[in-house]
């Protein structure tokens, strides 16, 4: 005897009916089989909105209609498909429940309530309905078959919608349909699953009873224990256990083998793949489990069994579950100190309120006990406690019992972790990668199972960032580029260029968005980069910065990417109002706009207390100096306590090459023109002698090295004489230039007497930022610097009385977008060894 159960996925349409049947037929040839059928895939969702609706005051008329409507539709396929199958003579056999269901219904309609035995009956109609689809399917395939009907065979106690199996009488019950001598015994017995028969007290007459919620894997336990069946197998629509649910982490892996005590922590802990009740019974009597896919039968599956298992001799955690809707209650107090039988007061007073612990923890002052049950029962469950302590409370020797809803479990499970070490570090660590805060914390004493209880709406992160840190998979970083001109289109050419490289050291780089003033695409999966450019001329969005933003925002809290990176590629002088938004909603942002960081202290403060607060960061390396590291290089200094004693540097190409030129001769003039048509100046040279971009650039320099310091506070000194006028078109201020040619040849003719060069930038003494020209002596290290090349002399208290200078390209698309994308990798947090 082989036992297979079929859940909704598996019975979901006429064309999954067909396949399960035919994966019936084949166990049959080379065995007995049980089959157990559960519902078709929704039924039990509707049957329970019926209820609940009825309940309400609503006629629950219509969804009979449903139910007889997609039965009926099931049927006619399977007619049309399955010569021999007789969809009038099926509905014919169904029709009596639906007719039930209809009274049932109209009752509760005028009751107002559901009595248990009324929910057990509605609720077990799903199973009834389905099993005599099963039973003409496989009579028009001509097999051998008998319809049980499960309320004769399995039997419960305890709880009437959740029972606990009665095994005795099951066994009892399922005795003469055991494997024997007689040869004729019919090959496929075909059992509702879900439904069963309970039996309030010794001796009374069993009524219908349930398994609870999706108690059909249970039933397939019960029956074939009893069968005595040599395997039970378990066929659902993925391919067998995977280290975690696959709709949640796309690269979970499949589990080849595994424990069943290993199995049944995962289920416990919420992994939907096997009811939590499911291998007691197995375990108990040696019988391997299979987890199966319907949908690709000729997947080989999850072996469940005894163990050890040679696939699994390395690895130490087999699977991460999460259980949502849960509540974390804590009863404290002085009274809970020393005080014996504390502990069994409480826990009696749960099992009174008929609610089950899934999780205890204490504090190891034994001042709190805090424990987990379901969220619909926390509030029962804080009452009885109240009421049970209501003289302590008032006597403050308890405190009020505290109810923490909306939580979850998060579960890392493994035989292995016995002999592992560091286990319980890596979970918390991947946690805390995440900036998830551990409400509280505990290890089961099999030592196969750890749990934290975290904030519910942080479970899917929580299993991404767990799975993350125990299966290598590669570090997500989701970039949403915002600009894609000249620096941040090279920058994602780059990332295109450079993402398999970086797979191969465990980094997976996507760009999710990208913005331009032609409007954005967003993709959940990453954007083809092959070919961004063209997708760009399509956008998904129209341009809008701040809806854009926005909605770019909504996704980042919606989906939880792991690492999202916001990249302002702009030069936009807007955008940075929206930085605070933006970190806020858990995004790193890593941008060469000045913009934020020149902007006034205050907000310079914010940036960072709200990137800290989020555990992001804010990255701006590029903000001075393009890929040269000065921001990195600075901060570095600082923290380790050096201090900046004072600082010179050429920061803007434009004026490095007009000034380099005026060494060799040439007029002031033509420098400038020259370097205009090099494209080294804005459009307007005027924008880079103002000094303003240079001015921004010391800013962020002095703010570095620890200076509160506004823009307004730095001194400009003009680059042209007083009796210039620099007004008028670009053109205009272009044909006056050659006024000052001679003021400047003058300059530099007096300074050569000196051996000393003209340079332009800007200089930090005592606290205090200037800019404008600098008369530059052979021995310093700005003499040479010119042709564009940028130069920062740094002098500090360990750097002197020879600075440290980075000197270098401080401008370019390529050397830029190389430095914003150094940034984005920085965000991937230090992902610790393995322990294999
Ligand atoms: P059935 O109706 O056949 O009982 P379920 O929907 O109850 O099927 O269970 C199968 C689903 O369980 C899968 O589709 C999968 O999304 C989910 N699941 C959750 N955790 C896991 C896991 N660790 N391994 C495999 N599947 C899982
Ligand atoms: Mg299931």
């Amino acid at each position: 005897m082989v036992t297979l159960k079929f859940g909704g996925t598996s019975m979901a349409n006429a064309r999954r009916i067909l396949g399960s049947s035919e994966i019936i037929i084949n166990r049959a040839k080379e065995d007995r089989v049980s089959v157990i059928v559960s519902a078709v895939a929704g039924v039990s969702n509707t049957l329970q909105s019926a209820i609940d609706a009825t309940v309400s005051g609503i006629s629950g008329s219509n969804y009979v209609t449903d139910l007889r409507n997609t039965h009926n539709e099931i049927c006619r396929e399977l007619q049309s498909k399955l010569p021999g199958f007789d969809a009038e003579k099926t509905m014919a056999v169904l029709e009596p429940n639906f007719v039930e269901l209809e009274k049932l219904l109209a009752g509760l309609y005028s009751f107002g309530e559901c009595p248990d035995t009324v929910h057990c009956r509605i609720m077990g109609m799903g199973e009834i309905l389905l099993a005599p689809i099963m039973e003409a399917v496989l009579l028009a395939k001509k097999q051998s078959i008998m319809l049980m009907d499960s309320r004769k065979f399995v039997y419960t106690t305890g709880n009437q919608k959740e029972g606990e199996a009665d095994y005795g009488r099951t066994a009892e019950a399922c005795l003469p349909f055991r494997d024997g001598e007689n040869k004729s015994q019919t090959r496929i017995l075909l059992f509702q699953g879900f439904i069963c028969s309970w039996i309030k007290t010794s001796g009374a007459t069993p009524v219908m009873g349930l398994l609870g919620r999706n108690g059909s894997d249970f039933s397939a336990a019960i029956i074939g224990s009893c069968l005595g069946a040599k395997r039970v197998e378990f066929w659902t629509d993925v391919d067998g256990v995977y280290t975690a649910d696959p709709r949640v982490v796309k690269d979970a892996v499949l589990v080849d083998d595994m424990t069943y005590e290993e199995a049944m922590e995962l289920s416990f802990f919420g992994s939907k793949v096997l009811h939590p009740k499911t291998l007691a019974p197995l375990q108990a009597k040696g019988i391997e489990a299979w987890s199966l896919n319907s949908h690709n039968p000729s997947a080989r599956g999850t072996r469940i069994g005894k163990g050890p298992f040679e696939s699994r001799a390395k690895s130490s955690i087999c699977g991460i579950s999460s259980l949502k809707h849960v509540a974390m209650i804590s009863v404290g107090g002085t009274l809970m100190r020393g005080r014996t039988g504390m502990a069994s007061r409480i826990f009696s007073t749960v099992s009174a309120a008929k609610s089950s612990v899934l999780l205890i923890t204490q504090s190891s002052s034994e001042y709190t006990i805090s424990f987990c049950v379901k969220d619909s029962e926390a509030d029962i469950v804080r009452d009885a406690l109240s009421k049970n302590f209501e003289l302590e409370i008032r006597e403050q020797l308890i405190d009020e019992i505290e109810v923490h809803k909306n939580c979850a479990i998060i579960s890392v499970v493994g035989d292995g972790m016995i002999s592992n070490r560091g286990v319980a570090s890596k979970f918390t660590n991947a946690l805390s990668s995440q900036d998830i805060n551990i409400i509280a914390i505990a290890q089961g004493s099999s030592e196969r199972c750890i749990s934290a209880v975290i904030s519910g709406e942080l479970a899917d992160t929580a299993v991404k960032a767990v799975h993350q840190f125990f299966f290598h998979t590669a570090q997500t970083i989701e970039v949403f580029a915002f600009g894609a001109g000249t620096i941040g289109g090279t920058m994602i050419d780059q990332i295109y260029q450079q993402h398999d490289k970086l797979l191969k050291e465990n980094v997976d780089i996507k760009v999710l968005a990208i913005t331009t003033i032609d409007g954005m695409i967003l993709n959940e999966d990453g954007i083809d980069l092959s070919n961004w450019r063209e997708q760009m001329k399509n956008p998904m969005f129209a341009f809008n910065s701040d809806v854009n933003v926005n909605d770019i925002i909504k996704f980042v809290k919606e989906k939880k990417p792991l690492n999202p990176v916001f990249v302002d590629c702009t030069a936009s002088y807007d955008l940075p109002d929206r930085y605070l938004d933006i970190l806020n909603a858990g995004m790193s942002i890593a941008t060469p706009n000045k913009r934020a960081n020149s902007k006034n202290m205050e907000f310079y403060h914010q940036l960072r207390k709200t990137a800290n607060k989020m555990h992001r960061r804010f990255l701006y390396e590029t903000n001075v100096g393009a890929g040269l590291p000065i921001i990195d290089t600075l901060q570095n200094l600082y923290k380790s306590g050096d201090k900046l004693t004072s600082f010179n540097g050429i920061m803007s190409g434009s004026l490095s090459y007009i000034f380099g030129k005026l060494d060799e001769g040439v007029p002031f003039s033509k420098a400038v023109l020259e370097a205009k048509e090099l494209r080294y100046t804005e459009p307007d040279p005027r924008d880079d002698l103002n000094g303003m971009d240079v001015a921004r650039k010391g800013l962020i320099i002095a703010r570095e090295s620890g200076y509160n310091i506004e823009l307004d506070d730095i001194t400009m000194y003009k680059v042209f004489p007083d009796s210039f006028d620099a007004s008028g078109t670009v053109e205009e201020f272009l044909a006056k230039l050659p006024q000052v040619d001679d003021y400047f040849a003058k300059k530099i003719a007096d300074l050569k007497k000196q051996n000393k060069v003209l340079r332009m930038g800007a200089t930090i003494k005592d606290g205090k930022v200037s800019v404008g020209m600098m008369e530059v002596g052979q021995d310093d290290p700005l003499y040479s610097v010119k042709g564009g090349e940028n130069a920062f002399v740094f002098y500090t208290e360990r750097y002197q009385p020879i600075p440290l200078t980075v000197r270098g390209y401080g401008a370019g698309a390529g050397v830029t977008a190389a430095g914003v994308f150094g940034d984005i990798l920085r965000t991937v947090s230090f992902n610790p060894e393995g322990l294999d």
